[in-house]
C-alpha cells in the first residue's frame, strides 16, 4: 500500500516520495504534485489527470514561446544554411551529440534511420542534407504537415505504439531528442523504439539534466505538464536494466571547451521557471527568440571562459561543482538491447 506521500516510481519501481504539493504548473493557477525517487535519482510530477490540449497552444504560436521559440528559429532558418547539421551542433549540445555519434560510428550513410519526435521536422532535414537515410516521424499530424511542407516527404504521422508492429527490427539507429521528458510513461514508449532497431542497433536520446542543478532545486525545467519528468544518470542506468539494455552516456567536454553556457558558471543564478500561459492558453511573455551574438566584449569573456575553465585552478574557481566539463544541461545517451 501507498500512502499519499509516496508513489510508484514508473522508471524503477520503487517508492517515490512527495516532495513537493502545488508545485506552480505550465498554465498559470494550474498546479502538479512533484516527487522523487531516490533509488534512481528521477523526479516527476504527478500527471493522472491533465490534458495534451496544451501542445495546441503551444504550436498555435510556437514562434514566440518561451522555451519553443528557438526551435521555431531553427526550422526557419535552416534551408538557408549550407550544413545544417554543423548549424544546429553549435547551438545545442544534444545537436552536437547526435552529430558526433553519426560522424563516429555511422560514417557508412546507407544506414537506416528514424528520428521519432521529429516535431518542426529540421533535425531530421539536417540529417538527411548529411546523406543519410532518415525519416521523421511524429503523432501530430499538423507538425508532419507542416514538416513535409517546409522540408519535403519524410515525414510520416502515427503513434509509435501502433507504428512500431509493422517496423520490427528495421532501423540501424534511431534519434529521440527532447521526447521522454513529455511522456506520462515512459519505459513502454521506449520499449516499442528498441523493437524498431536492427540487432545490434542503438537508440540515442537526450533528455534535460537534472544533476547539473544545484541539488536544492525540486523542479527547474519546464513546468508539467508539459515536462513531466527530470532524469539524472541514475535514472539512465536504471531504465538500461529495466529494459534489458546496455547504456552509454555521451561525454560533453569538447563542447563545453568551446561554448559557454551561463549554468555550468558560479556568477550566474538558476533560471526560475514561471508558468508561460495564462488560464486561457495566451502567452503570457510572447518572445522571438534570436542567435546570442559573437561580437562584444561580454561574448569574447564567455568565450575565454569557456575555454580557461578547461584547466584547474579556473576549473575550481569559475565553475559549479554540480556542473563538471563533462556534463551538460542535456543528459545524451545510447541503449542498445543486451545480446
Ligand atoms: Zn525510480
Amino acid at each position: 500500500m501507498h500512502s499519499n506521500h509516496t508513489k510508484n516510481c514508473k522508471i524503477c519501481n520503487s517508492a517515490a516520495t512527495l516532495v513537493k504539493e502545488n508545485h506552480q504548473g505550465y498554465i498559470k493557477g494550474s498546479s502538479f504534485d512533484i516527487y522523487h525517487c531516490s533509488a534512481c535519482d528521477t523526479s516527476f510530477a504527478d500527471c493522472e489527470n491533465f490534458s495534451t490540449d496544451i501542445y495546441q497552444f503551444i504550436y498555435s504560436d510556437p514562434a514566440r514561446t518561451p522555451g519553443y521559440n528557438r526551435y521555431y528559429f531553427y526550422a526557419d532558418s535552416i534551408k538557408r544554411v549550407s550544413r545544417p547539421l554543423d548549424y544546429l551542433s553549435n547551438f545545442e549540445p544534444m545537436y552536437w551529440a547526435v552529430r558526433k555519434i553519426l560522424s563516429e560510428q555511422y560514417t557508412d550513410k546507407k544506414f537506416n534511420i528514424l528520428e521519432v519526435g521529429s516535431g518542426l521536422g529540421y533535425l531530421t532535414y539536417a540529417i538527411r542534407e548529411e546523406g543519410y537515410n532518415i525519416t521523421g516521424l511524429d503523432i501530430s499530424e499538423n507538425a508532419v504537415r507542416d514538416a513535409t511542407n517546409r522540408f519535403g516527404d519524410y515525414f510520416i504521422a502515427a503513434d509509435i505504439f501502433e507504428y512500431y508492429k509493422t517496423k520490427a527490427k528495421s532501423y540501424d539507429l534511431i534519434i529521440m531528442t527532447e521526447v521522454i521528458e513529455h511522456l506520462e510513461d515512459p519505459k513502454p514508449f521506449i520499449e516499442c523504439v528498441l523493437e524498431m532497431l536492427k540487432d545490434g542497433g542503438q537508440v540515442v536520446i537526450t533528455t534535460p539534466n537534472r544533476t547539473v542543478n544545484d541539488t536544492a532545486a525540486l523542479w527547474s525545467t519546464e513546468l508539467p505538464p508539459v515536462h513531466l519528468w527530470w532524469f539524472s544518470e541514475q535514472s539512465v542506468k536504471a531504465l538500461a536494466r529495466e529494459l534489458s539494455c546496455n547504456s552509454k552516456m555521451l561525454d560533453f567536454t569538447d563542447f563545453n571547451r568551446t561554448h559557454f553556457d551561463k549554468m555550468r558558471f558560479k556568477i550566474y543564478k538558476a533560471y526560475d521557471y514561471g508558468p508561460t500561459l495564462d488560464m486561457t492558453g495566451k502567452l503570457i511573455h510572447p518572445q522571438s527568440w534570436t542567435p546570442p551574438g559573437r561580437a562584444g566584449l561580454k561574448n569574447i569573456l564567455q568565450r575565454v571562459a569557456a575555454i580557461v575553465s578547461a584547466y584547474e585552478p579556473f576549473n575550481t574557481l569559475l565553475t559549479r561543482k554540480e556542473y563538471p566539463i563533462h556534463k551538460s544541461s542535456t543528459l545524451a545517451f545510447m541503449l542498445s538491447k543486451r545480446k
